[in-house]
């Protein structure tokens, strides 16, 4: 069952000649028989009559049938672009919509960018030719700012759409409104089959197409006690599947929750195999095993998918992939017959009564969990291991998951519905409409940065920040930033926190990379540390080798350096400067403290901090270049809250307590002041029952009070 390859160089070369005997298979007709196999295509003509004759409809179909690659396609085959006018599909993640972009390029062989192009945030591959075109749901939203009616577009396919995520049902209701005045308009609106029914009823009874599915039974297997440690039962697992079957009999789907443990699971697997493999054939190291491939998928950067991925591997090479819930339904991956799946998945949770955002490892719901194992069964029978009891899946886990409407923050959107001139947020119409405590929050949050009136309506500062594709907070620290001779420094900050793990920490070698990661360190400030970063590699003329030396992730910078790009170009068009302040960093961090006066925390001891609008207890991040100041500073704000076993507080910068009164007077008030010297302010949170806000006279908000 198991095999290891020659050895070393002369390996490597065979593996690349046959890579390409892969690609030569890759040709017209086999690209062309694969196509004419997919579900979706038996019922094409059908399929294109019904969207022709209805201005939405519903097409409902397995994961793996082909509506995200075909369905497009037919469309244009069929003459929907006429007049020049773009085919559009959204997709919930950036990596669906680049790699489905390439593949559908390579089966209409075209280059990418040319007729089939794709668009996601700080990234645009389209040209004046593109006709089709992949894009992210938050790329057609943003937009829709700048043509409301959409009039470049024919067909809009909002695919995805079962997994809805805020940008789609956002999209859903701007279409709902925008049908009638372009009647001309053809809206697709593409899912799984839960939640079909419901966006019929949304459209008016729309039509429901069916593609007729065909899937092999998966035998489920559940574990029989609650699993500790769920990466180490998922490698155990895996190694077993693979040590007593064939390597030729299937592949293996692993879902994971995010990057770190996709990584760690695939890390500990190699290592596994490669203890097993050494006692059998003397192998010392992983790569020379060629009967197993490891494949690791997650969001964080979407160029990373390999095609290989998607490719049957040389002499049917067992894959094992390990992934997070991208590979649920965005992506299909045929020939897999195993699935693990450790019954998690990272959410973003929003809890409005304290205010606060942040990523948790949460159940996952009993839709996914079908979903998932559901993997193991498209091209022959399979069989799902679930790390969680029978028990656990009726007792713990909702029947479908929560609309991510109504469990985020919804600033980002309130102030992109506002800028698209929807007065009254509440009368907009959702599948799901959003809770209106967390209406009420961020209307009150946008409104305390300044981007609201006290009626309601977006100030000149918040019409500002709708031009950039960032959370409001990063757009007010930037705009800020311009006025206060910064920007230049500012632009870096927000391009490094636009980016996925700036550090590399490898396990072997932890202490050395920690060192290595707090000789950036700028005492007061996480922000501030990244911009030292990004500074000293410009120095390094951008070099490959000096990320290397210093443990930094080379495609991280680089794709900051886009993002930054990006954004300094958002600026010139908006007439805003880009002004260095040299050496002074203190406006950095005050300029700072403005965008984020309402993630605000007091010290309460080495490491402790307290929130203070909530007064919960958070702890800062291990990996803060605070720590490097031996004492805390008194008052901090932070950039992002991460819940795991304990409540953290990351990228964190320290500010004088004055600055919070200057741009969160709103939340806070000075108790007492001892003495000139600053440090002596003692910032608290108004007390709710005094109720600031009544205040504000925002329509919306006693509207809404009204209706609680
Ligand atoms: P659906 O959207 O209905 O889930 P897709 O259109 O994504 O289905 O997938 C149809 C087929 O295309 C699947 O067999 C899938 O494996 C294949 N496919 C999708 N993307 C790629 C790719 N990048 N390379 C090769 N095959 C792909
Ligand atoms: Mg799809």
């Amino acid at each position: 069952v198991l095999g290891v390859k020659d050895n070393g160089n002369h390996v490597k070369e065979t593996v690349e000649a046959s890579n390409e005997q892969t690609a030569l298979l890759d040709s017209r007709e086999e690209i062309q028989r694969v196509r004419e196999c997919l579900p979706a295509f038996k019922v094409k003509s059908k399929l294109v009559q019904t969207i022709r004759e209805n201005q939405v409809t519903i097409v409902i179909g397995e994961t793996g049938s082909g509506k995200t690659t075909q369905l497009a396609q037919y469309l244009y085959e069929a003459g929907f672009c006429a007049g020049h006018k773009l085919i559009g599909c959204t997709q919930p993640r950036r990596v669906a919509a680049m790699s489905v972009a390439k593949r559908v390029a390579l089966e209409m062989n075209v280059d990418l960018g040319k007729q089939v192009g794709y668009s996601i945030r700080f990234e645009d591959e389209t040209s004046t030719e593109t006709r089709i075109k992949f894009m992210t749901d938050g790329i057609l939203l943003r937009e829709a700012l700048l043509d409301e009616t959409l009039d470049r577009y024919g067909c809009i396919i909002l695919d995805e759409a079962h997994e809805r995520s805020l940008n789609t049902d956002v999209m859903l209701g701007l279409l709902k409104q925008l049908l009638s005045r372009r009647r001309d308009l053809k809206v697709i609106v593409t899912s799984a089959t839960m939640n079909a029914a419901k966006f019929s009823t949304f459209f008016g009874s729309a039509p429901q197409f069916s593609i007729p599915g065909r899937t092999f039974p998966v035998q489920t297997i559940y574990s029989k006690f609650p699993v500790e440690d769920y990466v180490e039962s998922s490698v155990m697992q895996a190694v077993r599947i693979h040590a007593s079957t064939n390597f030729d009999s299937g592949d293996i789907l692993i879902f994971m929750t995010g990057q770190e443990d996709v990584e760690s699971t695939s890390e500990a697997i190699k290592e596994r195999l490669t203890e097993i493999y050494s006692k059998s054939k003397g192998i010392t190291n992983f790569d020379e095993i060629d009967d197993v491939e490891i494949f690791t998928v997650y969001s964080a950067l979407p160029g990373d998918v390999q095609n290989r991925i998607f490719q049957r591997l040389e002499n049917g090479k067992r894959k094992i992939v390990v992934a997070t819930n991208i590979a649920e339904t965005s992506l299909t991956i045929d020939g897999i017959r195993y699935v693990i799946d450790c019954g998690y998945s990272k959410l973003k949770v929003y809890n409005p009564k304290i205010g606060l955002d942040s990523l948790m490892i949460t159940p996952i719901s009993q839709a996914n969990a079908n979903q998932r194992s559901g993997r193991a069964g498209r091209t022959a029978p399979g069989t799902a291991y679930r790390l969680y009891t029978e028990d656990t899946l009726h007792e713990d886990m909702y029947i479908q998951t929560i609309p991510e409407i109504q469990r985020t923050n919804l600033s980002n959107t309130v102030l992109l519905l506002k800028s698209l001139g929807v007065e009254q947020i509440i009368q907009f119409p959702f599948v799901d409409p959003p809770p209106i405590q967390t209406l009420l929050v961020s209307l009150n949050e946008l409104f305390s940065i300044g981007a609201l009136d006290n009626m309601g309506n977006l100030t000149e500062l918040g019409m500002m920040m709708s031009k950039f594709p960032l959370q409001p907070s990063l757009s007010k620290v930037l705009l800020i930033s311009a006025k206060n001779g910064c920007s230049e420094e500012m632009v870096t900050i927000v391009s490094m926190l636009s980016v996925p793990q700036v550090f590399y920490r490898p396990k072997e070698r932890q202490k050395e990379s920690d060192t290595a990661r707090s000789r950036f360190f700028v005492p007061e400030s996480d922000h501030l540390t990244f911009c030292n970063v990004y500074s000293q590699w410009k120095c390094s003329r951008y070099s490959h080798r000096w990320c290397s030396k210093h443990f930094v992730h080379y495609k991280s910078l680089q794709r900051a350096k886009e993002i930054r790009e990006q954004l300094i170009k958002i600026m010139k068009k908006n007439r805003i400067q880009v002004v260095s302040s040299g050496t002074d960093w203190d406006v950095l961090r005050k300029c700072i403290c403005s965008g984020y006066a309402h993630q605000a925390a007091k010290t309460s001891g080495l490491g402790k901090y307290c929130h203070l609008k909530t007064g919960m207890d958070i702890q800062l991040h291990p990996t803060s270049a605070l720590y490097g100041l031996g004492e805390m500073p008194p008052y901090v704000v932070y950039h992002e809250l991460l819940m795991t076993t304990k409540e953290y507080i990351c990228c964190v910068t320290a500010v004088n307590p004055f600055w919070l009164i200057e741009f969160g007077g709103l939340l806070y008030d000075v108790r007492k002041i001892g003495g000139t010297h600053t440090d002596h302010a003692d910032v608290e949170a108004f007390d709710p029952e005094e109720d600031r806000e009544l205040d504000i006279k925002l329509k919306e908000i006693k509207e809404a009070r009204n209706r609680m």
